[in-house]
């Protein structure tokens, strides 16, 4: 079955730490991880950064690696988007078929049952709960019991599902954050070696994220 994992972010700007994991999902036989920029209300956008550039860098990115891919949908879309729409959309597109995988932290995940339909989402897709240190998984309550119920040991069982399992899933685990480049960048300091070359060429030359 065609497999495919989604990482949605706000990738301002998008950086190793988004792409060393989306590529290490790619080796454990991922087909494609989409990665998919989401729509940021414009007051809370870096207010020298537009959607369209944050955009252009993530494709800039992926450029040189077919199983990375961009989807636009929640970009283009007017106002908030709740997951559990963009999964229903995917799924009309590419039927049932696919194994569809949401890639999520674990901070997300613990919380997984106040989002919008989450019941609904659960049967649309697959997680895949990513680790970082110092995050618990939950023992006790509804996540604790749903992990119970859904949780698979490997990514091939992912893959043989188009929804329904829970995967928690260790990945390169690099301390870059969009924020701390921000930071660095308007301190007048060097963001290189934290994102692709192509990246940090496009942020000097349109003299992102300075003010
Ligand atoms: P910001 O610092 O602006 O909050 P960010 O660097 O955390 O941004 P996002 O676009 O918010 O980047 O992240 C998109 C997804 O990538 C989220 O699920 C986030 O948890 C994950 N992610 C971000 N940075 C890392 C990293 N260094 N390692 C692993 N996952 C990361």
């Amino acid at each position: 079955m065609h497999s495919i994992a989604i990482l949605g972010g706000t990738f301002d700007p998008i950086h190793f730490g988004h792409l060393r994991p989306a590529l290490e999902l790619t080796q454990q036989g991922f087909d494609e991880v989409r990665l998919m920029p989401c729509h940021v209300p414009a007051h809370r956008e870096a207010p020298d950064c537009s959607a369209e550039q944050r955009l252009a860098m993530v494709e800039l990115a992926v450029r040189n690696e077919p199983a990375l891919t961009v989807d636009v949908r929640e970009l283009e879309r007017e106002g908030d988007t709740f997951t559990v729409d963009t999964l229903l959309e995917m799924r009309q597109e590419l039927g049932e078929e696919v194994s569809l995988n949401l890639i999520m932290g674990m901070d997300s995940f613990v919380g997984l049952h106040r989002w919008h339909c989450w019941e609904q989402l659960i049967d649309l897709a697959n997680i895949i709960v990513t680790e970082r240190p110092g995050q618990m998984l939950p023992t006790e309550g509804v996540m604790a019991r749903f992990l119970k119920a859904r949780q698979v040991s490997s990514s091939e069982q992912l893959q043989q599902a188009s929804s329904g399992r829970v995967l928690v899933q260790q990945l390169a685990l690099l301390d870059i954050s969009a924020t701390r480049i921000r930071a660095l960048i308007k301190a007048g300091q060097s963001a290189r070696f934290l994102l692709p070359e192509t990246v940090w060429d496009y942020i000097e030359q349109h003299r992102l994220y300075r003010s």
